[in-house]
């Protein structure tokens, strides 16, 4: 070894030691590392889940599935979790819901390719159950790093499962559809359980974590700061009703249409290029 090397190592290792004399027994992290996600592309992120055995959906589920689309998508869809469907083909919202949320693009006359898709959860839930705390635990850093890499203009939120997740509430479906949010992702997510407006026939009882047992929340420890990541500035989450929940309450498209209008216009929008004010466009 490099004789300059092993100088530094010894140098380390009799300050470590003088540390230690003192009662220090901890480093801190760098706080320039702190809160922000490192950048990886969706390959190296799907690289990174590997043939992800994390938490126990791995047992029942047939493929993971990741998500699909455009890689620099102005518009993300995040439902909940992979059905049936999803599991066998390995794709996100290929079956009847899939159809539908297709159909709904199109009214906005956005292709799926156009748009990025993919769930809370990548693996599906036995009986298509709600996903339960310590999967979406298990699942969150990856689609935090899914958001960071595509950079969406808007993620909209399909039903209250994936709308409370990435806003961190507990509102019911019905009062935070239909509006923009500002998107600041926590380092861990807080987890409820959608409501019941976003339930399937098969899908069972909602779980909450209050603040004060969850220890997903800000690591252990109620008194903690939530610690926000940064890379997120200007995304927007715009939540609506899920289509599986449409296709058994097909009166609520009419709200739904209402919200795909409103995200088409902020996409026009923003696809203007602005000016400075008085200024004519040469
Ligand atoms: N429902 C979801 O939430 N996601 C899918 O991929 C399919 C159905």
């Amino acid at each position: 070894m490099d004789q300059q090397i092993r100088e530094i190592i010894v140098d380390l290792k009799s300050y470590l030691e003088y540390l230690k004399g003192m009662g220090i027994t901890a480093l801190p992290a760098s706080e320039s590392h702190r809160g922000r996600v490192s950048s990886s592309t969706l390959e190296e992120i799907r690289m990174a889940l590997g043939d992800c055995r994390r938490c126990k959906l791995h047992r029942t589920r047939r493929t993971l599935v990741f998500g699909e689309g455009n890689k620099k998508a102005k518009l993300m869809i995040i439902g909940e979790g992979p059905g049936y469907e999803e599991d066998v083909q390995g794709k996100p919202f290929v079956g009847k819901a899939g159809q539908l949320l297709t159909k709904i693009l199109q009214s906005i006359h956005l292709q799926r390719e156009e748009v990025y898709i993919t769930n809370i959860i990548k693996c599906r839930p036995p009986q298509n159950r709600n996903p339960e705390p310590d999967e979406i635990q298990s699942c969150y850093p990856f689609l935090i790093k899914q958001i960071h890499a595509i950079q969406p203009q808007i993620i909209c939120a399909l039903g209250a499962f994936s709308a409370q997740t990435l806003l961190k509430t507990d509102a019911k479906i019905t009062t935070l559809r239909g509006r923009f949010h500002e998107f600041t992702p926590l380092e861990s997510p807080i987890i409820h359980g959608g409501d019941d407006i976003n339930k399937t026939s098969r899908r069972v009882e909602s779980t909450t974590i209050p603040l004060a047992e969850s220890s997903l929340r800000h690591g252990k420890g109620e008194d903690k700061a939530p610690s926000f990541l940064t890379g997120f500035a200007g995304i927007k989450v715009f939540p609506t009703y899920h289509p599986a929940y449409l296709l058994r309450n097909p009166e609520r498209k009419r709200e739904v249409w209402e919200d795909m209008k409103q995200i088409a216009k902020w996409i026009v929008n923003s696809d203007q290029p602005s000016q400075p004010a008085g200024e004519e466009r040469r």
